[in-house]
C-alpha cells in the first residue's frame, strides 16, 4: 500500500493533517509545506474531489506554491494550504466551517488560512469565529487587508514596468503595446495603470462586453480571446487561466515580454525553456503577482496599513531582477531559477 510520501506531489512537507468532523459533515485537509520563515500561509479550497488522493495532490501542490510565493514576497511566512472536500451536493454550511476553524486553531499557529476557490470574505468571517489563524478578513479603510485584487495588479504593473525596461530597453511604458488577457479584477487594474502612463492596449476578455467597454474607456483596442496571446505587442500579460502557455501557444507569441497576473501560467515547468529558448523575458508568476498575498500577509501579521502594503509591493521588481540576473547568468529559464531562489530562502538550497 503507497502512503502520502510516495505522491509525486510530496516535496518534504512537514505536516499533512486530516479532518472529520460527524458533526458538520466536514473533512478537511491541511498541508503544512513549510514554516521554515514562519506560520504557514495559505488560502482553503472548497472544491468537489473525485477521490480524496486528488484532494491530498492538491493540498501538496498547492501548498508548496504557496511556500515559493510567500518567501519570494519576502514575507516571514511559510506555505501551507487546506482543501475542504465538498460533497456532491457542494453545500457549505456555517457548522463546517466553524468546525474548520476548530481545526485550524488546533494547530496552534503552525497554519494561517484566507480565501480561496469556493471561499468568501464572509466565511473567513465565520472561521474567524473559532480561531485567530485567519486572514482575508474585512477591514477598514486604510488598513492593510480587504480585496487583494488592485494590490495584485499594481505589483503586475510594476513588474511589467521592470520587464519593460530589461526587455526592451525603456524607462517608461509609454507608447509600449501591451495585450492584457483578462480583464477582471488583476486585469482591468493592470490596464488602468498602463493607460495612465501612455501604454498602448490590447484587450480580450471571454465577456466581450467587459473588455469592449474597458477598451472604449482607455483607448484601447479589442481581440477575440482566442487570438489574444499572438497578438503582436511588446508585452503579453495573461491575467485570467492558468497553464495557457504550452508549446503551440509559446510557438505562437509574437511578443518581447511575458508578464502577467494568472497563477501557474506554464502548462508544465518544461515549458519555462521553450519560452527562454525564444528570447522572451518571462516574468515568472508567483514573484509579479504576490502583491496580493502582501496585502493580506501583512493583515494577519498586524504589520501594518496601506502605505507598508505598497511599500513592500515595490520590492517585486527587485526580486523579479535577481531573477533575471540569474537566469542570465546560468542559461536556465526564469521559471526554473525562481524555484531555486525560493527553495534557498526556505532552507532547502
Ligand atoms: P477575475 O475573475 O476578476 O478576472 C478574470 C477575468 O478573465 C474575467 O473577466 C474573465 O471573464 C476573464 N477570462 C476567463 N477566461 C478567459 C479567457 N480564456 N480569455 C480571456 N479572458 C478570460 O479574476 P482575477 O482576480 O482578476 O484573477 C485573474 C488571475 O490572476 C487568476 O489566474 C488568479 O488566480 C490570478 N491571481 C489573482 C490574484 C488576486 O488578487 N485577485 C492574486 C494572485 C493571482
Amino acid at each position: 500500500m503507497s502512503a502520502t510520501w510516495d505522491l509525486p506531489d510530496f516535496d518534504d512537507h512537514e505536516d499533512i493533517h486530516m479532518f472529520r468532523d460527524p458533526g458538520s459533515g466536514l473533512s478537511a485537509i491541511i498541508a503544512i509545506h513549510s514554516t521554515h520563515l514562519g506560520p504557514a500561509a495559505g488560502g482553503a479550497r472548497f472544491w468537489h474531489y473525485a477521490d480524496s488522493t486528488r484532494a491530498i495532490t492538491d493540498a501538496l501542490r498547492l501548498s508548496r506554491g504557496m511556500s515559493f510565493k510567500n518567501a519570494m514576497a519576502g514575507l516571514p511566512m511559510g506555505g501551507g494550504k487546506a482543501v475542504i472536500l465538498a460533497d456532491e451536493t457542494n453545500i457549505k454550511t456555517p457548522k463546517m466551517l466553524r468546525a474548520f476553524g476548530r481545526a485550524i486553531e488546533s494547530l496552534g499557529g503552525r497554519y494561517v488560512t484566507a480565501e480561496d476557490v469556493g471561499m468568501s470574505d464572509e466565511d473567513m468571517v465565520v472561521i474567524g469565529t473559532e480561531t485567530r489563524h485567519v486572514a482575508g478578513l474585512p477591514v477598514a479603510s486604510g488598513e492593510a487587508g480587504g480585496d487583494p485584487g488592485p494590490y495584485t495588479a499594481l505589483g503586475v504593473f510594476l513588474g511589467v514596468k521592470a520587464a519593460v525596461k530589461r526587455g526592451l530597453g525603456q524607462d517608461s511604458v509609454n507608447g509600449v503595446h501591451v495585450a492584457i488577457q483578462g480583464v477582471g479584477s488583476v486585469g482591468g487594474g493592470l490596464a488602468r495603470l498602463l493607460a495612465a502612463e501612455g501604454a498602448r492596449l490590447t484587450l480580450a476578455d471571454v465577456e466581450t462586453a467587459r473588455a469592449a467597454a474597458l477598451a472604449e474607456e482607455l483607448g484601447g483596442e479589442t481581440v477575440a480571446p482566442a487570438a489574444i496571446l499572438e497578438v503582436e505587442a511588446d508585452v503579453v500579460s495573461p491575467c485570467a487561466l492558468g497553464a495557457i502557455l504550452d508549446e503551440a501557444s509559446i510557438a505562437a507569441l509574437r511578443c518581447k515580454v511575458v508578464a502577467g497576473g494568472a497563477n501557474n501560467q506554464l502548462a508544465r515547468q518544461s515549458d519555462g525553456r521553450r519560452i527562454y529558448d525564444r528570447g522572451i523575458l518571462f516574468a515568472p508568476d508567483y514573484v509579479i503577482n504576490a502583491g496580493g498575498i502582501i496585502n493580506v500577509g501583512l493583515e494577519y501579521l498586524g504589520q501594518g496599513n496601506r502605505e507598508d502594503v505598497e511599500a513592500r509591493i515595490s520590492h517585486i521588481p527587485a526580486r523579479l531582477e535577481q531573477v533575471w540576473d540569474e537566469s542570465e547568468a546560468s542559461g536556465d529559464p526564469a521559471a526554473d531559477v525562481a524555484d531555486r531562489i525560493a527553495q534557498r530562502l526556505i532552507g532547502r538550497g
